[in-house]
């Protein structure tokens, strides 16, 4: 047992984040503690400022200067059931029964998976239509059934009301949803989402702009999604623009040039 983590700098330091697990701890992380673990992942990713980088375009089609990967984190098993496990340990006071605990695809499917473990709840996952849409392919739920949600990332709740249209579409009557929904990382000022009260490891309520105000969009930057080869370009600073020697998009800026990090070709002065 890790003893208590006050200053996760230097103390989470001394491990390999990757390989904690429900064991090493008997508590909440702390949301320090949560952002570390999703630094050292890899997971975490800021605008520096520099307008030939990226930035961020989230599924609800605002623009971010921060934003996270859950993939990065939740793909360590052992992290996702932590994290799980984490979960339940947030919704404590609540003391009703949870039938189904379910979250959007892709990214919080197996997180609400282990979720659903741990509370011997059952679990199905959505597919997903045009639009981000989540569509129920699971058996008929309960009208009585508590149905709680499971997310990893908040910014506009989006995933977490396409879940729950998810789920009215496919039903012929109302469902019964837990008086909370849970999200590791709540970036967004909803309190609550149809009476149902958000619970997260972090909050931090943050910025984020419809494209006509965003600043990073104003300075030059380029919007992308944050999903699959855009994340390695935003992490790494990628300009966006095809190497003149080897064609791959690895070109980052490097001074007053440009150097490629496939081939290693650097091109304007150097
Ligand atoms: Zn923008
Ligand atoms: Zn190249």
């Amino acid at each position: 047992m890790l003893p208590p983590l006050f200053n996760p700098e230097y103390v989470l330091a001394l491990t390999d984040v990757t390989k904690l697990s429900v064991k090493n701890f008997d508590r909440l992380l702390t949301p320090d503690e949560v952002t570390y673990i999703y630094r050292q992942c890899g997971a975490f990713w800021e605008y520096d400022g520099n307008p030939d980088t990226p930035h961020v375009e989230s599924l609800s089609g605002l623009h971010l200067d921060w934003f996270v990967n859950s993939h990065y984190v939740l793909s360590h098993t052992n992290l996702c059931q932590l994290f799980a496990q984490q979960a339940i340990r947030a919704m404590r006071q609540y003391d009703g029964s949870i039938a189904w605990a379910l979250g959007s695809s892709t990214a919080a499917s197996d997180f609400s998976k282990d979720v659903a473990n741990a509370l011997e709840a059952r679990h199905d996952v959505f597919g997903v239509g045009a639009d981000n849409a989540q569509i129920w392919k699971g058996p008929l739920i309960g009208r009585h059934e508590v149905i709680c949600q499971f997310e990893e990332l908040m910014t506009r709740a989006t995933a977490t009301n396409a879940v729950r249209a998810g789920l009215r579409a496919a039903h012929p009557y109302e469902l019964t949803f837990a008086p909370f929904v849970f999200t590791i990382i709540h970036r967004s000022e909803i309190e609550e989402i149809e009476g149902s009260k958000v619970l997260s490891l972090v909050h931090y309520p943050s910025r984020c702009w419809k494209p006509e105000d965003c600043p990073p969009c104003k300075q030059g930057s380029k919007a992308i999604l944050a999903k699959g080869a855009n994340w390695q370009r935003l992490k790494k600073g990628y300009i966006g623009e095809p190497c003149k020697e080897c064609g791959q998009f690895t070109v980052v800026r490097c001074g007053a040039a440009v150097k490629c990090l496939s081939c290693g070709a650097t091109s304007g002065c150097s």
